[in-house]
């Protein structure tokens, strides 16, 4: 496949459905790359991540646009490792990572975007949520009694309670990029036996048990609802200027190197450059690199 149509595979073009039942989880790489798969995508990730740390110097020089990428997906599915691997290029100065998790008692006395808004990044970085304000409308629709924490007025929390939600999201996230934030948004898509797997290391191994948890469990129990609210999100929330991308994760070694393509490319693709000189400017660095070479030398 031409990277561009790859990319298309993943994206659910808007107004479509997400169909998450009928994507692979499995897929690793085209014909080509599944000879020999795990080698070349790993040399792939890294020329990626050189070009990555590029353009990242220039996206903090033009200091115009911020990219904001949004991971969500179901425990286990490399959300960690995935942040790990893609930012391991960057310079920490220009990047940060929030990780989302049950919100406060102050966090609950505010609109439900508030929280996020708080930790967007600034023009010329790059922002990580390790979760969202999609939890807003996954794990609260999947768990009602969450909703009731969020000390709404009253009135019916039906589907068009969450379509006003999708809305209030995509009328967000469209201030957003109108005003110089990119918005990447991927969905790392591993299957439940994927998971299990997974669960299971995490207990075989003694340096893996502090990441398992039994509150895990139960949410594995909720998976058919967890889909569902997926499905809905994904296809309610994939817009033209913030699509969705669902990127198949049983193979954490191929989810790292097409989510680091992705990131890459959309910084690529911004009209991005170092910021010009005026002419004032330049005689002043003329006058600077003067002055230093006149210097009288202090050695010897
Ligand atoms: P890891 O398990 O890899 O450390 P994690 O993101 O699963 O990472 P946990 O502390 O295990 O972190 O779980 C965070 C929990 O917080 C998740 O179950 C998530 O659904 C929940 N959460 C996040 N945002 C909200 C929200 N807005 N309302 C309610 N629960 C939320
Ligand atoms: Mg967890």
């Amino acid at each position: 496949m031409k990277p561009k149509k790859l990319i298309g595979h993943f994206r659910v073009e808007p107004g479509t459905k997400a169909q998450l039942k009928d994507r692979s989880t499995a897929w690793a790489g085209s014909k080509r790359l599944k000879e020999d798969g795990k080698e070349r995508a790993k040399k792939i990730l890294e020329e990626t991540l050189t070009r990555l740390a590029e353009v990242q110097e220039i996206l903090y020089a033009d200091d115009r646009y911020a990219l904001l990428i949004i991971l969500q997906a179901m425990d286990a599915a490399g959300k960690d490792s995935t942040i790990k691997h893609v930012m391991s290029g960057v310079n920490p100065q220009g990047c940060q990572v929030f990780s989302f998790k049950k919100p406060s008692a102050e966090e609950l006395d505010h609109n439900f975007l508030w929280r996020y808004m708080r930790c967007l990044p600034e023009r010329g970085r790059i922002g990580i949520f390790n979760r969202s304000y999609y939890e807003d409308v996954l794990v609260v629709k999947v768990h009602p009694e969450l909703l009731e924490q969020q000390k709404l007025p009253d009135g019916k929390r039906n589907q068009a309670f969450w379509e006003e939600r999708y809305q209030d999201i995509n009328a967000f996230e469209r201030h957003l990029v109108r005003n110089g934030t990119v918005v990447l948004k991927f969905f790392l898509h591993v299957s439940k036996d994927e998971q299990k797997r997974r669960f299971l290391k995490r207990l075989e191994r003694p340096e893996k048990h502090w990441k398992f948890s039994l509150a895990d469990l139960a949410e594995r129990a909720l998976w058919d609802a967890y889909m569902d609210a997926y499905e809905d999100a994904l296809t309610a929330t994939s817009t033209e200027w913030a699509p969705w991308y669902i990127i198949p994760a049983d193979r954490k070694w191929a989810a790292r190197t097409l989510v680091a393509d992705l990131v890459t490319r959309t910084l690529d693709n911004l009209d991005l450059k170092f910021p010009p000189l005026s002419d004032e400017q330049r005689q002043a660095l003329a006058q600077a690199r003067a002055q230093l070479e006149n210097e009288a030398s202090e050695e010897a």
